[in-house]
């Protein structure tokens, strides 16, 4: 607007008589007002930023608004032709709130009683001034306020999430800050976006050297061989190929100043499949150290113990045959008691010795094709006799159900070391025994689909407290109540289970009712029949050609 009136201004000067400007002819105060409100607005506009630029509009606003209240009174005031550009100067006054309406109101009310105390009373046209002065103010109120109401709402909202975004992220950094375990963020193409201190100082990199470049070539990841692990295997990698958590605890991590530390490692997927990760470490390697130390102490220690506690078992059962000693009924008793204790205590360091060798990893797999069915028919009938001598049921299920020996169970097949599938599921089906009272029933069953195989161990036994459940898997967890009390134990049996069934990629866990019995499930991976029966005949036939050659040497 001030640059039209100033380009008017300029033209009574320059242009010729034939326009006949006479109308529109400025005064040279209100021409150089607008040129001024222009050359003002322009340079300011260009400096200001931000909140300044209200303050630039203001200053502007009302230097124009004086230049087009000098063209008005100079050029017939309401009958001046330029009326028009005062109201549309009005209408605008909302845009700088309550100041823009105050300095309207103000001056207006100003001109008003100028006007009116000018001209006589009956000449002043009262509603050409309403149409002029108020009409423009109250459109401007109408159509500001509305637009001052919305805006003020959506800048609010804006301003709020503003302010609390950048709140979570300060809690975030000071919260990733302050962790001992390094955190490293990288993005889909395995470029580090945040290192926090723990990391770097783990890594030996400063945050600046560390950030955009490849995760590779700040550290690199070594299996329990030393062995670099390659892009099928590393777990960054795996993450951004399927967007799912993993957690390792047999890794190495190796600096580039040739540190080598044992770690626990979590990479958790951020985002869509292949957009990120979070990489979380810890350096284990004292604490691995301390436990293959004390493994070894226990190890060696129960070694130790188990062969003078076999001693005094055997003396003590020889003490208790008839046909080797001769003793009275009390000391019988006696005898009795401690020939169970020495029993228990042989369990005890042969469990413990178990233990250690699968926590230490010295526990040796040997895997072959197992037949589930007639493998748990096996071991479930070397436990016979021990149910019978406590009056329990034991029950072959696919024997059970099928007395006419059809063969209605699918073949199941496991690829499995024998030894270690064996003392698991002894172990349950002992449990089963141990824990549920004479004539009650024990029954082993077994199921599966395409890709498992399920045995499982049911009991109408002394059943589990809900609460210990969660514990029962656990070292050296024993269920302490009445029904348990009589019933020795170690608590390392279940946990043995565990290890031993998650070192052959299964499952193991129990759903159990307090009072009414409990039902233990091993489930494993199933082998491909074909495959089985292939990898079977092979060993049968070394196994033949091995004898063959005995034989032909003897
Ligand atoms: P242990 O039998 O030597 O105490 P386990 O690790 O084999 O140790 O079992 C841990 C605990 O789980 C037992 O003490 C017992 O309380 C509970 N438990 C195990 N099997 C059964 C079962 N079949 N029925 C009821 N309780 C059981």
């Amino acid at each position: 607007m001030s640059f039209v009136m100033s380009l008017l201004w300029i033209l009574t000067y320059i242009a010729p008589a034939t326009w006949q400007l006479s109308v529109v002819i400025l005064s040279p105060l209100a021409g150089a007002l607008a040129s001024a409100t222009f050359i003002v607005s322009f340079v300011l506009y260009m400096m200001s930023k931000g909140p300044m630029l209200y303050w630039t509009g203001i200053i502007s606003y009302f230097m124009m608004y004086a230049a087009v209240g000098v063209v008005i009174i100079t050029t017939g005031h309401t009958e001046s032709p330029f009326i028009m550009l005062w109201m549309l100067l009005t209408i605008f006054a909302g845009l700088f709130g309550s100041l823009g309406f105050m300095f309207i109101c103000v001056v207006d009310a100003a001109y008003l009683t100028y006007i009116l105390s000018e001209q006589p009373t009956g000449t002043v046209n009262l509603t050409s001034l309403l149409f002029i002065f108020v009409i423009p103010l109250i459109m401007s109120i109408i159509v500001w306020r509305r637009q001052g109401l919305t805006e003020t709402k959506s800048d609010k909202a804006y301003n709020d999430l503003a302010k609390e975004l950048s709140q979570v992220a300060n809690k975030s950094e000071i919260v990733i800050n302050a962790i001992a375990d390094g955190v490293i963020a990288i993005n889909g193409e395995g470029t580090i976006q945040l290192i926090n201190p723990a990391a770097q100082s783990i890594m030996g990199w400063g945050k600046q050297d560390a950030m955009g470049l490849d995760y590779r070539s700040v550290f690199r990841l070594t299996d329990s061989q030393d062995k670099q692990v390659l892009d099928e295997t590393d777990p960054v990698q795996q993450v951004l190929l399927n967007n799912t958590s993993i957690t390792r605890n047999d890794l190495n991590l190796i600096t580039t100043a040739g540190k080598k530390m044992f770690i626990s490692l979590l990479v958790s997927p951020v985002g869509q499949q292949g957009s990120g990760a979070i990489v979380v470490f810890r350096d284990i390697t004292s604490d691995v150290a301390e436990n293959r130390q004390k493994a070894e102490f226990v190890s060696t220690a129960s070694h130790e113990m188990r062969t003078p506690v076999a001693a005094i078992e055997g003396y003590l059962g020889l003490a208790l045959n008839p046909q080797t000693a001769t003793i009275d009924d009390k000391a019988r008793m006696y005898l009795i008691k401690a020939h169970e204790s020495a029993q228990h205590l042989g369990q005890l360091f042969q469990d413990l010795l178990d233990v250690s060798k699968a926590e230490d990893g010295r526990l040796s797999s040997n895997p072959n094709s197992i037949d589930v069915t007639s493998f748990a028919r096996d071991v479930t009938s070397s436990l016979l006799s021990k149910a019978v001598s406590k009056q329990i049921t034991l029950v072959f299920a696919p024997d059970a159900n099928n007395p006419a020996n059809q063969t209605i169970t699918p073949a199941y097949y496991v690829n499995a070391d024998p030894n270690h599938y064996r003392e698991v599921l002894s172990n349950l089906i002992e449990n089963g025994i141990k824990y549920t009272k004479a004539s009650g029933t024990v029954t082993v069953d077994i199921s599966g689909d395409e890709s498992h195989v399920i045995v499982s161990i049911i009991d109408n036994g002394i059943g589990i407290p809900t609460e210990d459940i969660q514990h029962l898997f656990q070292k050296f967890y024993r269920v302490d109540n009445t029904d348990t009390r009589e019933i020795g134990g170690t608590g390392l049996g279940l946990y043995l289970c565990r290890r031993l069934v998650e070192a052959m990629d299964g499952r193991i866990w129990v759903e159990s009712v307090y009072g009414k019995g409990s039902m233990f499930f091993v489930e494993l991976p199933r082998m491909n029949n074909d495959l089985a029966l292939e990898k079977i005949q092979v060993a049968q036939q070394s196994a033949q050609n091995i004898t063959t050659a005995q034989e032909q040497q003897s």
